[in-house]
């Protein structure tokens, strides 16, 4: 295919925005629109019937399967299991994991991979990549049994990336598993379990310009093949007896996808992550660091706006950041921008309290949090200048 057609894939749907929260939800590009308005006029049930509707289905669900495979590096063996979004994925590894399993979370984290863990041991976030290593190394060496260590890929508070890859090894040489939060890295940077080493992905469908209400789980099969399946019911059971209690689990992917799929979603999530393997990806990236780099410089002229981070200024982030507001109120900031200038940008805790009391220190002016700006696909220059005068003016 040529570039041009691709181009065309990942354009935004929607024009004369100034959308700058694309860490809440990105907007939809053309080649999730596509594919749902190619699929519906054969849409039918997936894996239940055997007319012709229910055939194409169920085709194109099991293809979305595999496509997102590809995008997301698995291994022969391993698993994707369609959820509803990245919090649905990190709660079904978190009920999946085998007994007694001890978990090693950074306080850093969104809630969704904060709060679903049992067993969790909570080290606090570290102030460099050297650090987390450490940390990660001195709780992973006391521990027995099953561990699973689970991180973010990538902040959705201040986008900064963390040191998975040297995760996944300290993990690994300790007999642990990694499981990686990639909702905010999977939009902006080429994700791969086989290449990062990860036991585990997990993502977003809405956040990757498909918001028809998908998420993913990917990975290793062992622990959930063992697992109660996540949702009983019909398609998660091969066979029901008489008795209660008699019942066989369907292996595989079923297993956890109990009830009617949602075929929608795992289509045109599949067919922008189809759009993104194809895509020059580090020519995006390359545009998003520009980007970036603009929106930081103009930020650092905004008086009383200081920008926070985990790692430090230089840290390698993807196309988020979050400002410390001195004395003034961030949703009080945020809706001025939506009310007098049409910007759209977030206020608040973002779901990662601990991390933006932190981040935001105990100034009496951050009690509301931070003020968030993110963007992605389809951000041009003009949105973030025209974001930058309207910060100055306010
Ligand atoms: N992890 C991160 C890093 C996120 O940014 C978010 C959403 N803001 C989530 C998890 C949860 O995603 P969802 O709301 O789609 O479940």
């Amino acid at each position: 295919m040529s570039l041009a057609v691709h181009t065309s894939d990942l354009d935004v749907i929607g024009a004369g925005f100034v959308h700058l929260d694309y860490a809440a939800t990105a907007p939809c590009v053309r080649a999730a629109a596509d594919a749902v308005n190619a699929l519906l006029p054969s849409y039918g049930s997936v894996h239940r019937g055997t007319g012709p509707r229910s055939q194409t289905s169920t085709l194109e669900y099991e293809r979305a399967r595999d496509v997102i495979a590809d995008f997301l590096g698995c291994r022969p063996g391993d698993q994707v299991v369609f959820t509803r979004n990245t919090t649905d994925a990190l709660n079904l590894l978190a009920r999946a994991l085998p007994p007694g399993t001890t978990t090693v979370v950074f306080d850093g984290e969104h809630h969704a991979n904060l709060l679903p863990w049992p067993n969790a041991l909570r080290l606090r976030a570290p102030a460099s990549w050297a650090e987390a290593v450490t940390a990660a190394e001195r709780a992973l060496r006391d521990l027995d049994g099953p561990v699973l260590l689970t991180v973010t890929g990538a902040s959705n508070v201040t986008g900064e990336l963390w040191p998975v890859r040297e995760l996944a090894e300290v993990a690994h040489r300790h007999g642990a598993r990694i499981a990686v939060d990639a909702a905010q890295l999977a939009p902006h940077v080429p994700v791969s379990l086989a290449e990062l080493g990860a036991d585990y992905v997990a993502l977003s469908g809405h956040k990757l310009y498909a918001p028809f209400g998908a998420g993913v789980l990917a990975g290793r099969a062992d622990w959930l093949d063992a697992a109660p399946p996540y949702l009983a019911g019909g398609g998660a059971s091969a066979h029901v007896g008489d008795r209660a209690g008699d019942v066989r689990w369907a292996a595989g992917p079923a297993r956890h996808e109990g009830g009617t799929p949602n075929l929608l979603g795992a289509v045109s999530l599949a067919a922008v992550c189809a759009a993104l393997v194809e895509a020059d990806r580090a020519a995006l990236r390359a545009h998003e660091q520009e980007l970036l780099a603009h929106l930081r410089e103009g930020l650092r002229r905004v008086p009383g706006a200081a920008e926070v981070s985990v790692f430090g200024t230089g840290s390698e982030r993807v196309g988020i950041v979050s400002l410390a507001l001195d004395g003034r109120d961030p949703s009080a900031v945020a809706t001025r921008l939506a009310d007098e200038f049409g910007i759209g940008v977030r206020a608040g805790k973002f779901c990662a309290h601990p991390l933006v009391r932190r981040l935001s220190g105990d100034s009496a002016g951050c009690a509301g949090g931070l003020l968030r700006v993110s963007f992605g696909l389809g951000t041009t220059f003009e949105d973030i200048d025209r974001l930058l005068e309207a910060l100055a003016a306010l």
